[in-house]
C-alpha cells in the first residue's frame, strides 16, 4: 500500500500518465490510468497532454508513443522488456526483403522496432489488421511482417495471398493443439478464444480469433459460463473482473511450465515503476530522423482505423 501511495504521489508530481498493456500483472493494471491493447494504448496516448508517459508494457509500445508524441518523456520500467517479434525482424534483413519486392505495400505489425516502422508503408495491430489489409488496393502485392502466424491467418481469412516474413511470438507459439483439443473435449460448452499470433493448428479449434480487446469483449458479452483462452494470461485479470461468475481456463502449453507468460511483459514491477517515475529514467529515445519517417505509417494506420481513405504509392 505504501508503494502504491508513493507511485500515486510521484505520478501527481510528474503530471504523468500511466498506461498498461493487458499482459501486465493485475496490480499494475489496477494502478494504470488506462489499460488496453497496442492499438488502444497508441490511440489513448494521443488524446492526453501529460508531459510524461509511463508505458507498463514492452519497449516497442513505448517507442510507438514516443514516435506519435516526440515532445513527451516516455518511460518504460525496464528497458530489457523486448519482444521476440522485434528480435526476429532485424532492420538490415527486413529492409533487404522490402527492397527485393519493389512496388509492394509493406504492412508491419506494430510489434517491430522504430527502424522497421520507418521503412514500412503502414502499421497494423491485431485489432485492425483486417481493416488495414482491406484498405490496400487488390492489385497491390502485400508484404506482411514480422508475425507469420498473424499473416497466415489474415491470408486465409481475407483470401488474399501475401508475402510473409518468418517471425513469431515466442509465447503464443507454445500453446499445444493436442492439449487444447483435450481441454475442449472436457468442456464442450466453453468457447475457445485465441489470439492470431497462435499457430494454425491451435487456431483451428478457436471459436473466436482476435486481439486481446476482442477476446475480452467476447467474455463480457457471451453468456457462456466457461471460456478457454489461448493468449497471455495477464488478460485474465480484466476477464475475471468483467465476469466474476465465469470460469476462465488457460489453454495449455506443451509441458507443465508457465511458459505462456510473456517474460518481457513480466519484467515490469511496481518497484520499477516507482523508480522510473522518481528518476525519470529509463526513457525511450528514437532518433528524430526515424521519428519523422516512422510516424507516417503509424498515422496511416490511425487514419484507416478511423475510416479515412488513404493514397498509396
Ligand atoms: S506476448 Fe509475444 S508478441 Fe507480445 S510482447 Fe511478449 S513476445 Fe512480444
Amino acid at each position: 500500500m505504501e508503494l502504491l501511495n508513493e507511485i500515486r504521489r510521484l505520478k501527481r508530481d510528474r503530471n504523468a500518465l500511466i498506461l498498461a498493456h493487458f499482459y501486465e500483472d493485475g496490480a499494475i493494471q489496477d494502478l494504470a490510468d488506462f489499460v488496453g491493447d497496442s492499438l488502444q494504448l497508441a490511440q489513448f496516448s494521443q488524446k492526453t497532454n501529460n508531459p510524461v508517459v509511463l508505458m507498463a508494457g514492452v519497449v516497442f509500445m513505448a517507442e510507438t508513443v514516443k514516435i506519435l508524441s516526440p515532445e513527451k518523456t516516455v518511460l518504460v520500467p525496464d528497458l530489457n522488456a523486448g519482444c521476440s517479434l522485434v528480435a526476429h525482424s532485424p532492420f538490415e534483413e527486413y529492409k533487404a526483403w522490402k527492397d527485393a519486392h519493389p512496388n509492394s505495400i509493406l504492412v508491419s505489425y506494430v510489434n517491430c522496432s522504430a527502424d522497421v516502422k520507418s521503412i514500412s508503408d503502414v502499421i497494423c495491430t491485431s485489432a485492425n489488421a483486417e481493416q488495414i489489409i482491406r484498405a490496400i488496393p487488390p492489385e497491390k502485392t502485400v508484404l506482411f511482417g514480422p508475425d507469420r502466424n498473424l499473416g497466415s491467418y489474415l491470408q486465409k481469412k481475407l483470401n488474399r495471398p501475401m508475402e510473409l516474413w518468418p517471425g513469431a511470438c515466442e509465447v503464443h507459439v507454445l500453446f499445444s493443439a493436442r492439449k487444447l483439443f483435450e481441454l475442449k473435449h472436457a468442456h464442450p460448452n466453453a468457447p475457445v478464444l485465441a489470439h492470431p499470433e497462435c499457430i494454425e493448428s491451435v487456431l483451428q479449434y478457436a471459436d473466436v480469433i482476435g486481439s486481446t480487446s476482442r477476446l475480452l469483449n467476447e467474455v463480457k458479452t457471451n453468456p457462456a459460463k466457461t471460456f478457454i483462452v489461448a493468449t497471455e494470461p495477464g488478460i485474465f485479470h480484466q476477464m475475471k473482473k468483467a465476469r466474476p461468475d465465469a470460469e476462465i481456463l488457460q489453454a495449455p502449453a506443451e509441458g507443465s511450465c508457465a511458459c505462456n507468460e510473456c517474460p518481457y511483459m513480466k519484467l515490469n514491477s511496481l518497484e520499477k515503476i516507482a523508480a522510473a517515475l522518481h528518476d525519470l529514467t529509463p526513457a525511450v529515445s528514437v532518433m528524430p530522423s526515424i521519428v519523422d519517417k516512422a510516424r507516417v505509417p503509424l498515422e496511416r494506420m490511425l487514419k484507416i482505423t478511423a475510416g479515412t481513405p488513404i493514397q498509396w504509392h
